[in-house]
């Protein structure tokens, strides 16, 4: 079954949760931990992120900087795959446009068609450090839309290579993001539904968000999203506060506010400990507003921590 189908098929709403792959040099048994505790709860996916490579200075003994690439969090398709084997569960492994040729992506394309995963989420990823401004791969792909076509036409049989012969079409279900708060980099909202819209004629089928924590944004962006013929499910993302250092980081990062109330109530806090209890509780009330709104499927963004999700998902679902 492909999320698509769960969607359109559940009688009673589920959710749905994000990992990390563990750091270079950790083991796959950090994912199965944060895994665990959720299983029970029967979540109707998993997805797992990608990280691209990082630029790292080093200061040498001599004063100067050696420029290094590192990839922190390799992983994502084997990660995705065990997942899947394991619980026997629905995965999302995200794919993204930055740091891969249009080759490197179809082959990691056909890897996840052979391991037999038929969901991917498509973007384009960030920028890297140092760098002003989304720079793709010599010959990678711009924006998120242009990987969306070469999937739906690797659905059609069509790779890359147009000599390939008797070739075999996937059948991969592309979900893709949305900002109810509008793209860091898109002018208004406006354009970005546009984007979005030529996202969903290229074939995707459902739009994952990014978070937000007023539900008033997400309820805006489905009605503007109805309203600019865009007819296919919008999954809300939620992300549950648990330290201070996300009262600045999230807004810096993800281009998302942090409502008065909260904020408020995250600065009577003495601990991270209490930060996290104001996150779970704002995280309850705002996956009951969307429950009462219709939403099939919460998303959470865990960051490989599953205990502040458990007590969500026990309030709520
Ligand atoms: P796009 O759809 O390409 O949009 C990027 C910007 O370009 C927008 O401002 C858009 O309006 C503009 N734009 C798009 N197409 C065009 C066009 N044809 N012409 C002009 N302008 C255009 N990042 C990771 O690195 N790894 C992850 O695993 C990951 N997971 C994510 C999961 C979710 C649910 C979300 C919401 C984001 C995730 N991201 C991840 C972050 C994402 O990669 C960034 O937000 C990125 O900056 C934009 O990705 P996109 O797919 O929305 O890009």
């Amino acid at each position: 079954m492909k999320i698509i189908d769960i969607i359109n098929n559940t009688q009673k709403p589920r959710f749905s949760f994000e990992l990390l792959p563990p750091p270079k040099g950790k083991d796959i048994n950090l994912i199965y931990q944060a895994i665990d505790p959720l299983i029970g709860y029967n979540p109707a996916f998993i997805s797992v992120t990608y990280h691209r490579e990082e630029v790292a200075f080093k200061q040498h003994k001599n004063g100067l900087l050696e420029k290094k690439t590192i990839h922190k969090r390799p992983g994502t398709v084997a990660i995705s795959a065990a997942i899947k084997y394991k619980y026997n569960l629905v995965v999302l492994p995200h794919i993204i446009c930055g740091g891969f040729s249009k080759e490197e992506t179809e082959n990691a394309l056909i890897d996840l068609h052979f391991l037999g995963i038929r969901d991917v989420l498509a973007l384009r990823g960030d920028p890297i450090k140092f760098e002003e401004k989304f720079v793709p791969e010599p010959h990678g792909h711009s924006h998120a839309l242009e990987l969306v076509q070469q999937i739906s036409n690797l659905n059609k049989g069509v790779y890359l290579d147009d000599e390939l012969l008797n070739t075999t079409a996937t059948s991969f279900s592309v979900g893709v993001a949305g900002y109810p708060e509008k793209h860091s980099e898109a002018p208004n909202l406006s354009f970005d539904l546009d984007i979005l819209k030529r996202k969903v004629e290229a074939g995707a089928e459902y739009i994952v968000t990014q978070m937000f924590f007023e539900t008033q944004k997400f309820i805006n962006f489905v009605n503007l999203c109805r309203s600019s013929g865009i007819n296919i499910p919008i999954i809300p993302g939620i992300k549950p506060i648990s330290t201070f250092k996300h009262l600045h980081m999230l807004p810096q990062t993800f281009n998302i506010d942090i409502p008065e109330e909260l904020v408020n109530q995250i600065l009577k806090c003495t601990t991270n400990e209490e930060v996290k209890e104001v996150g779970i509780q704002w995280a309850i009330k705002q996956s009951k507003e969307l429950l009462e709104f219709g939403c099939p499927i919460i998303h959470y963004y865990t960051m490989g921590k599953a205990d502040n999700i458990v007590k969500i998902i026990q309030n709520v679902f």
